[in-house]
């Protein structure tokens, strides 16, 4: 995987001062995309040991409430499959800090299922248990374990909203993760009692 820049004390991708990283690599090609040169997987430089050291250092500044990561594609197969092994080290040297993924994938079409075959056995199963299918590659359900905010959709220029707090267009969704694995559907992130600043992403 290539990355194409690690923005330090980014107040707009996310509450909080963060630390950002924008990889290469995307294949939704949105018009009117915020970040176009970052398509191209070759673009910027390869994400290396040394990349992953510097970010992890980077992040010991207490200023930081965690790291976005955005582009590009982050979900893009290739570059899901390089970042995993940095972001189980995040996880582990920073427990306390959060991870937000912007993406243009869709959680529940794209990255994963909950498979309703037999609407009885959900009606009935212990919410923690719902069958949970990777419709991605086998990396991502680990992967989205590791993310607390799943920003998703593509980049609709059509449904453009300048007022929305961390998305471009109305028909992205701001996805509490780790509420919405538990529960086997879309549980929205509820910014209340978060003191940020409104900034768009796109
Ligand atoms: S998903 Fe993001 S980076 Fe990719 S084309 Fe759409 S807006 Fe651009």
């Amino acid at each position: 995987m290539n990355y194409a820049e690690i923005k330090e004390y980014d107040i707009a991708n996310g509450p909080g001062v963060r630390l950002s990283l924008f990889v290469s690599g995307c294949t939704h090609r949105c018009e009117g995309c915020f970040n176009e040169i970052t398509w191209d997987f070759n673009y910027g430089a390869p994400f290396t040991k040394d990349t992953e050291d510097e970010i992890l250092s980077l992040l010991k500044d207490v200023s930081y409430r965690g790291l976005t990561l955005l582009g590009g594609e982050p979900m893009e197969p290739g570059n899901q499959r390089a970042l995993l092994p940095f972001l189980r080290r995040y996880k582990k040297v920073f427990p306390d800090k959060d991870l937000w993924c912007f993406t243009g994938y869709l959680m529940d079409r794209d990255l994963l299922e909950w498979i309703p075959a037999d609407p009885d056995a959900i009606a009935h199963a212990d919410e923690q248990r719902l069958p949970l299918h990777t419709v991605a590659i086998p990396e991502t359900l680990e992967l989205l374990r590791l993310i607390d905010v799943l920003v998703d959709g593509e980049y609709m220029a059509s449904k453009k909203d300048i007022t929305l707090l961390y998305k471009g267009s109305s028909n992205q969704r701001t996805i509490d993760v780790q509420k919405s694995l538990a529960a086997g559907r879309i549980v929205q992130w509820d910014p209340s009692g978060v003191s940020m600043s409104k900034t768009a992403h796109l």
